[in-house]
């Protein structure tokens, strides 16, 4: 591990001797990457290069979909004037209804919120968006290409990606890990991942009738094995999703699209405010999307020549419904702390860092008083083991 006595005498060295202009390189293209890729655009020196490199293939469908009003200011400063027309093609979610703690129903309505509504977004688009802005901000996207090894060097990095036309090496001055929970890079350096739980998330899209009524509320029940939410999104599409862990999947095969649908018809209150009979007819040709959600904390989010963002740096239980709008302002704060870092000061970077732990330390005790809030089932295997 560097101190910080290190990192400083380095920062120096790079100010004196750093004249040709510097090359960033971001690792990852979802929401931490391609909004790192925006701030930075706008904080740095035009004679900066900054380069995206994506591994993701076209196929892979993204799940995370709902961010609350706390993420409004800073989509405000990623899009501009263009916010309003950006955000018609996603769906206003007005707050959620949860079937937690208690058997009736309780709301929490975005409408008392300072920055206005929530969304359901289609992720997919609004990943789309966001490459859009980056592009034409001028930074160059490399997509398809997937980080497979580096090599420190005098100035920073060499990175090995593996493409369709084989392995390329790219030189970089400093790297953006954004490469999502895997945190590639920083694990590559080392760096240990701290482990706090780990749930697993069954999901699973359905089409709704263009007839139909039906709240756009968030829709949240805890069962005594975990624990349900759907999401009405945009062009009448639901995804309904059920949170439980490795062990309650290995015992109860809920993974497989019969025994989900089993357990959605034995919750008390979710089943009744969505359309079961369309969802059933639709069971047999729907996948269910198993997606592993960690929180973690990496031992350390920046070095010399390097932070990481988003996932890459600490991973949130998807109950927080944070992950996307935490992804978002970390990435300003870190293009704030490099464009510091390029003026020749290290302090920046580990201001940086101070604010990633404060916020997850911030998100432990945030998760912990979700769970410990939910006391029918608190024998219950899955509650016991989230309440620590
Ligand atoms: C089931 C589930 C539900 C969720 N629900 C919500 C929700 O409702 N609201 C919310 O805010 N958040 C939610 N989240 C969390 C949210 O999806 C993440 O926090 C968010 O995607 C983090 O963005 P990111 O850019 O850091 O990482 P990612 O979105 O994971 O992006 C990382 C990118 O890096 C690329 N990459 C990975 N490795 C490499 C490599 N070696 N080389 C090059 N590229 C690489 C990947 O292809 C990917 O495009 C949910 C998560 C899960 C699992």
């Amino acid at each position: 591990m560097l101190m910080m006595t290190d990192l400083n005498t380095a920062a120096r060295h790079i100010s004196a001797e750093q004249q040709a202009p510097l090359t960033i390189a971001i690792i990852g293209g979802g929401p931490a990457g391609l909004a790192s890729a925006i701030f930075l655009r706008s904080k740095l020196s035009a004679d900066c290069s900054i380069l995206l490199f994506d591994s993701q293939k076209e196929d892979k469908l993204k799940v995370g979909e709902s961010i609350p009003p706390a993420a409004t200011p800073v989509l405000r400063k990623l899009f501009g004037e263009q916010l309003k027309s950006i955000f018609a093609e996603h769906l206003e979610c007005p707050g959620s209804i949860s079937l937690w703690g208690s058997d009736t129903p309780g709301h929490n309505d975005f409408i008392f919120e300072l920055d206005g509504a929530g969304y359901h977004l289609n992720r997919t688009l609004f990943e789309q968006q966001l490459k859009q802005r980056v592009l034409s901000a001028g930074v160059v996207c490399h997509d398809q290409y997937r980080l497979c090894n580096i090599e420190p060097n005098n100035s920073g990095f060499t990175l090995e990606f593996a493409t369709a036309e084989g392995n390329q090496q790219w030189d970089a001055d400093f790297v953006v890990d954004a490469s999502g929970a895997g945190s590639f890079f920083t694990r590559k350096l080392g760096v240990a991942r701290n482990i706090l739980d780990s749930v697993l998330f069954l999901c699973a899209e359905f089409d709704l009738p263009d007839s139909i009524d039906m709240l756009d509320h968030t829709l949240v029940e805890a069962v005594s094995d975990g624990w349900w939410y759907s999401a009405r999104l945009p062009h009448n599409r639901l995804m309904v999703t059920f949170c439980t862990d490795a062990e309650h999947v290995k015992l109860s095969a809920c993974d497989q699209a019969e025994f989900w649908l089993e357990k959605l018809k034995q919750t008390s209150w979710l089943q009744s405010r969505i359309p079961m009979a369309e969802i059933a007819e639709q069971m047999s040709e729907t996948t269910i999307i198993t997606r592993a959600a960690t929180s973690f904390i990496m031992s350390n989010v920046i070095g010399e020549r390097w932070l990481a963002v988003g996932d890459a740096a600490c991973g949130f239980d998807p109950i927080s419904s944070a992950g996307i709008t935490k992804a978002l302002l970390q990435s300003e704060r870190a293009s704030s702390a490099i464009s510091e870092w390029a003026g020749g000061s290290m302090d920046a970077l580990s201001g940086y860092q101070d604010q990633v732990f404060n916020d997850f330390n911030q998100y432990v005790g945030l998760r912990s008083q979700l769970y410990a809030s939910e006391t029918r089932f608190a024998g219950q295997r899955y509650w016991s083991q989230r309440v620590f």
